[in-house]
């Protein structure tokens, strides 16, 4: 009985030895090359998103199971491979590196230094694809991802955890506000991630240098996939980008992720999927494109406090053709995201940048993650925005409107102006709350168009030099200050600002013309 038992033993033992041989073994043959995509035969145990790696050294990931062959995307120089190759399963899903070791490196998609500063040591990796958390895991936003940027804090305010795209024609802004948020992430707490797509390599070298400049490259990691880059490594680059920012936030810190952009990322998509034969759909995207989109968004999110409360916050960008959001990949990923932004093209070049159109953006989830000051100045400033577009027609009959009219005129060409900003030029909150309060209170309604930049600059000036208790308790408190005190301020430096003003301009008639005309 004994010895039968000790056979079975045995021969246990060496069948379960004898299945670990395959699996190290399994080595198939090239059948076919591509453009960046291989067929092999021979690895018939090989699972989706498995790596692979090929005679010369060069990984591949397979993407298609088929009944005779597998379909297999190139990570490198797929020139390199011939037919007849051997590629051999790892059994392993795609991993990148993750750690601090990353931050402020500029790395490619397989976590590679490409910035000539020597290696990178980390010690963990995490796949690239990865479950997102579920909604037990989940908590809603509650804590704001300041931009510095005052249209965006004020109309469609980002909480961390969100997801909001940033989404518009070509060179309209969306990669400035994007790096701009980024700066204004410096001494906030916030990783932050820049996944460059198929961007040209001198507009990212100027980005990281921009980012150098500005001290934010102490917390920032940027992942480069560039346009002559085989398509799997630009396909697969937000997915590295996102196993980065994961290790930060399941160890309960805070992320921003930006994906510059995604439009690419999906090009680079279709172009593999119809080397893999995949039936092509609408504008000839595979029909998991969406899946594509969502399942990398899903994983940005605010956590639960078991599970750290770390968040992943994510700006996608999306390049629209002529304003057209309603096409395939803009309307897929409008409904994946908490909202968006849209720039338009007519309002960049009239000058008003950020262009945002505040009618079309929204922010579905960031509202409860406002500051409190902001979200009561924030509904007067919508409202006047709101009346002053439906008047803005009427306004080219000038002389004739009443003045109930006139002043919602007036006060919508200030917001218009005030929500105007330069580049690298962010604002503190309660910098941003001061303007914000100046404006929807009325001070700014004296004041001429063309000084209103020169009245901000110095509204904030002397907050900050003669009033910096109001200003140290706005940031404290993130609300309005009790009684008059703000408003006080605000009169005074208001009072002395238009003084001063109509005391130059008083010798000069052509001055005073010119600010007639503009008001
Ligand atoms: P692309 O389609 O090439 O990706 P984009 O939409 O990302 O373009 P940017 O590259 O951010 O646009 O900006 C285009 C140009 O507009 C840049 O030269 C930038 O300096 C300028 N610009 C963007 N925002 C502002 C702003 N708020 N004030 C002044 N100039 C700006
Ligand atoms: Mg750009």
């Amino acid at each position: 009985m004994a010895t039968t038992e000790a056979l079975a033993e045995a021969i246990k033992k060496q069948l379960s030895q004898y299945e670990e041989e395959i699996k190290v073994d399994e080595i198939g043959a090239v059948t076919y090359l591509g453009d960046g995509i291989v067929r092999a035969s021979g690895l018939n145990n090989a699972m989706y998103g498995e790596l692979v790696k090929f005679q010369n050294g060069v990984y591949g990931l397979i993407q298609n199971l088929e009944r005779d062959d597998v379909g297999i995307i190139v990570l490198g120089a797929y020139d390199k491979i011939s037919e007849g190759d051997t590629v051999t399963r790892t059994g392993r899903i795609m991993e990148v590196p993750v750690g601090d070791a990353l931050i402020g490196r500029v790395v490619d998609p397989l976590g590679r230094p490409i910035d000539g500063a020597g290696e990178i040591t980390t010690t963990q990796t995490r796949p690239i694809e990865c479950q997102a958390p579920g909604v037990m895991q989940r908590k809603s936003v509650n804590q704001p991802l300041q931009t510095g940027i005052k249209a965006i804090d004020a109309i469609v305010p980002i909480g961390r955890g969100q997801r909001e795209l940033i989404i518009g024609d070509r060179k309209t802004g969306k990669t400035s506000l994007a790096i701009d948020t980024i700066l204004n992430q410096k001494d906030q707490n916030v990783i932050c991630i820049y996944v460059a797509i198929g961007q040209k390599q001198s507009t990212v070298r100027t980005q990281v240098e921009t980012l150098k400049e500005h001290g934010a490259l102490d917390y920032t990691i940027i992942v480069e996939a560039g346009p002559s880059q085989p398509a799997p490594l630009l396909y697969i680059s937000p997915y590295a980008g996102s196993a980065m920012g994961e290790y930060f936030m399941y160890n309960g810190r805070d992320v921003l992720i930006v994906f510059d952009d995604l439009s690419k990322q999906a090009v680079a998509y279709r172009e593999i999927s119809l080397l893999l034969r995949r039936p092509p759909g609408r504008e000839a995207y595979p029909g998991d494109i969406f899946y594509t989109h969502s399942r990398l968004l899903e994983r940005s999110a605010k956590l639960s406090d078991d599970l750290g409360g770390g968040s992943m916050t994510a700006l996608p960008i999306i390049e629209t053709q002529a304003g057209d959001i309603s096409a395939y990949i803009p309307t897929n990923v409008i409904s994946i995201t908490d909202g968006q932004i849209f720039l338009q093209s007519d309002l960049f070049y009239a000058g008003t940048r950020p262009a945002i159109d505040a009618g079309a953006s929204v922010s579905r989830v960031g509202g409860s993650a406002q500051t409190k000051a902001m979200k009561k100045l924030s509904g007067t400033l919508r409202i006047d925005l709101a009346s002053y577009r439906e008047l803005e027609s009427f306004s080219q009959f000038g002389t004739d409107l009443d003045a109930s009219t006139q002043a919602k005129l007036n006060r919508g060409r200030r917001t218009v102006e005030v929500l105007k900003q330069k580049l690298h030029q962010s604002l503190t909150v309660a910098e941003e709350t001061v303007i914000l309060y100046s404006l929807t209170q009325g001070y700014i309604d004296d004041v001429p168009i063309n000084n209103i930049s020169d009245y901000e600059d110095t509204l904030v000036k002397e907050m900050h030099e003669q009033y910096n208790e109001i200003m140290d308790q706005i940031t404290q408190t993130k609300d309005l200050p009790k009684g008059n005190v703000l408003k006080e301020a605000v009169e005074a430096i208001t009072h002395n600002f238009i003084t001063k003003l109509n005391h130059n301009s008083g010798s000069s008639i052509a001055n005073n013309i010119a600010n007639q005309i503009s008001n």
